[in-house]
């Protein structure tokens, strides 16, 4: 039985992982949980999965979810303590990183340390401290094993294979494809959080809303797979049915298709090298009809173009781009900016950054600061 904890479990990724687990025939098990602020579902989880271990983030949480769990023998925790311990506990094979946003960077980095495999779906780990983390997880030994669809896509078509010479991310475009900017000064919070295609949490369906998340991806690819952003290429594929395709050195493609269900990269991460049969709906090749491939446009969505001059301005600038995203984003959701704002607010953020090189942690952590006080103050 692998033993797993699960950071961010109450969320979008956290949920489906443990949907997983629910139906695994005891092929795992839950050691430990963390996540922000839900108690009530971190409750209903706790009692169904009994781990020895949660944290809350939040420390009123963590003092309700103790009350409302003491008839249990659960250790209840809180803040950074607390989610160091989820991640480092001895008995866990794997710990799934699931936290939204570069507070997950930290606790992965832990687990990283204490030698144990990453199903990683948090992207900002690697965008922010790719560096670091890779070669945190190569002095350790263990895997990184990708859950973002895209990565466990190429991940899978790399398998056996040489060198890639070109990896094709493909994007669904999100909600406002193929508008202009002036129609999307106006758009609201409830317009971009309808993804087309996939189910995910708020801060991450903004993303695919202004083409950030593939900006995201963009990097993180790069850090996983050990090639430069400009042997990346983002292709907008509106039917998400293919999630990714790798180009090799004598012209051959290939290319990972599914459903739109993140149960499956999350299964092939926590079953790898195995894989394991998950229930839900799966692709009928006949119900396939045009497949279309676009390129972005990135003067409407310039995210994904501050993206790729973070990643090559290099050091600490796709720290303080994520940073600033981040705010933005929250900003957005809480209706203090518009839409175009939020990549507005990224490029000013950036070009009033003083990027370091080779940063430490510190660094990495002061840019993100910095460049989240920028953007709280506009
Ligand atoms: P959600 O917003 O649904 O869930 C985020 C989780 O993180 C929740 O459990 C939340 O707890 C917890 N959390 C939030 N803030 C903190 C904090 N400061 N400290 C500790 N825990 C915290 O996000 P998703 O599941 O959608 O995404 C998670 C990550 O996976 C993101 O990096 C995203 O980009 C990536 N990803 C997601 C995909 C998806 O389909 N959802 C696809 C590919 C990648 P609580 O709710 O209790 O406050």
């Amino acid at each position: 039985m692998k033993q797993l904890s699960i950071l961010g479990s109450t969320g979008s990724i956290g949920t489906q992982t443990l949907d997983i687990v629910r139906r695994s025939k005891g092929k795992f098990s839950v050691v430990s949980l963390s996540a922000g602020k839900n108690v009530k579902l971190m409750e209903a989880q706790a009692r169904e999965f009994k781990p020895v271990v949660v944290s809350m983030a939040d420390e009123a949480a963590a003092n309700e979810l103790k009350l409302r769990l003491a008839d249990t023998n659960i250790k209840v925790k809180s803040g950074n303590d607390g989610v160091t311990e989820v991640s480092t506990l001895p008995q866990a094979d794997m710990v799934v990183g699931a936290i939204v946003g570069i507070a997950g960077l930290l606790p992965i980095l832990c687990a990283i340390a204490e030698g144990k495999d990453i199903a990683l779906a948090n992207k900002e780990t690697l965008v922010t401290a790719g560096d670091i983390v890779m070669a945190a997880s190569r002095e350790a030994g263990v895997k990184i094993l990708p859950v973002d669809s895209e990565h466990s896509a190429i991940f899978q078509c790399l398998q056996g294979q040489s060198i890639p010479k070109r990896i094709i991310l493909t994007a669904s475009g999100g909600p406002f494809f193929g508008k202009q900017k002036d129609e999307l000064k106006k758009v609201k919070k409830e317009d971009a959080l309808k993804h087309p295609n996939w189910t995910m949490g708020s801060k991450v369906t903004i993303d695919s809303a202004t083409l950030m998340n593939k900006g995201l991806e963009v990097i993180e690819a790069s850090h996983l797979f050990g090639i430069t952003a400009d042997e990346v290429t983002v292709c907008v594929h509106r039917q998400s049915i293919i999630h990714s395709m790798v180009e090799f050195y004598d012209g051959a493609i290939l290319a990972q298709l599914g459903s739109a269900d993140m149960r499956t990269p999350i299964s092939v991460a926590l079953n790898y090298p195995q894989r394991s049969s998950i229930s839900g709906s799966k692709l009928d090749i006949f119900d396939m009809q045009n497949l279309t491939f676009d390129k972005p446009d990135i003067e409407t969505f310039s995210a994904l173009a501050l993206a790729y001059r973070a990643i090559k301005e290099g050091g600490t600038m796709p720290a303080a781009m994520n940073g600033a995203n981040e705010e933005a984003v929250a900003k957005f959701l809480n209706d203090k900016c518009g839409f175009l704002d939020i990549s507005e607010y990224v490029q000013r953020a950036m070009d009033n950054h003083k990027k370091k090189d080779n940063p430490n942690l510190q660094d990495i952590l002061e840019a993100d600061l910095e460049a989240r006080e920028f953007v709280r103050r506009l």
